[in-house]
């Protein structure tokens, strides 16, 4: 790499993540600032509003985890629903298994996809699938009118902040989960508890507010903020949660992160994240 930068994230005050980075681009879409690096250890970077979204090395952990968990949790998922996912690391995990049938993904900037589509087609490379449906909408606006027609929904969206802040209301959760079917489960990037903890709490009294049984399930993505947290949580009241196994077995698909080893080790949580979610 030639003329080197610095681009560095702060996850809190004082304490954050840095790349030495070559800019690709860098521009305001309608919604958000997007920007492209050439990174030194990671690939590809995708920040917006200067937060890290994806790299290219380490993004196959957190789009295994917040897919292949809730579509093996499901007993059996047909129609999905995605919300934000821009970088299409999310649908092309989904579309992956062939009992999916159907997928809305929901992207509220063109200009995302645009991106991923030009620069990082590792992850946008299966946004032509004749599968995915996707649409250049709010999602907020979008489950508002939706009754019983999705399986599973997956929130990939950005912080509780700006436009991603409405993904993250006691309205949302309601209107999702009405757009859920019987048996139907909802899942959510939900922060990271030990960055900002407040975030991770105020998310999960909202979702117990709104769903029966939520579930809290854990991974590491190295260049987010720290561990990472998701929630489950499902339309009906579930004593036991559900896993499988056999049709990850017939499956038999290759995942670099997920099994069914991480799958059942993922709810084991630690104790500060326990005190968090009360
Ligand atoms: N994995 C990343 C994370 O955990 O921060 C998220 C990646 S993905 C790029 C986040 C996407 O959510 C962005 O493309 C953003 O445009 C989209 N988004 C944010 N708010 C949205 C909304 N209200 N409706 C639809 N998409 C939204």
């Amino acid at each position: 790499m030639t003329n080197q930068v610095i681009y560095s994230e702060f996850h809190t005050k004082s304490f954050g993540v840095t790349f030495k980075v070559e800019p690709i681009l860098s521009y305001k879409s309608k919604f958000q600032q997007i920007a492209l690096y050439d990174t030194e250890s990671h690939g590809k970077l995708l920040t917006l509003d200067g937060c890290v979204m994806v790299t290219e090395k380490d993004e196959f952990i957190y789009h295994d985890m917040i897919t292949h968990l809730p579509i093996y949790t499901h007993t059996n998922p047909k129609k999905v629903l995605i919300i934000g996912g821009g970088d299409g690391g999310t649908a092309r995990e989904v579309l992956r298994h062939s009992s999916i049938k159907s997928v809305d993904m929901v992207e509220i900037d063109e200009e995302v996809v645009k991106v991923a589509r030009e620069y990082l087609p590792t992850m946008s490379c299966s946004l032509d699938d004749e599968r995915l449906n996707l649409y250049f909408e709010d999602g907020v606006e979008w489950v508002k009118n939706k009754v019983e027609e999705y399986d599973i929904i997956i929130i990939d969206s950005t912080d509780p902040v700006d436009i991603g802040e409405g993904l993250f209301t006691k309205e949302f959760y309601t209107n999702a989960k009405n757009a859920l079917k019987e048996g139907g489960i909802l899942v959510n990037q939900s922060e990271s508890p030990f960055c900002t903890p407040e975030w991770v709490s105020n998310i999960y009294k909202k979702l117990n507010e709104v769903f029966p049984t939520v579930k809290t399930y854990m991974s590491n993505t190295p260049s987010y903020p720290a561990i990472w947290s998701f929630g489950l949580c499902f339309k009906e009241e579930t004593k036991s949660i559900n896993f499988d196994e056999s049709r990850y077995k017939d499956e038999n698909l290759e995942f670099d992160y997920y099994n069914c080893d991480i799958h059942k080790g993922a709810f084991a949580l630690p104790s500060f994240v326990k005190k968090l979610i009360k």
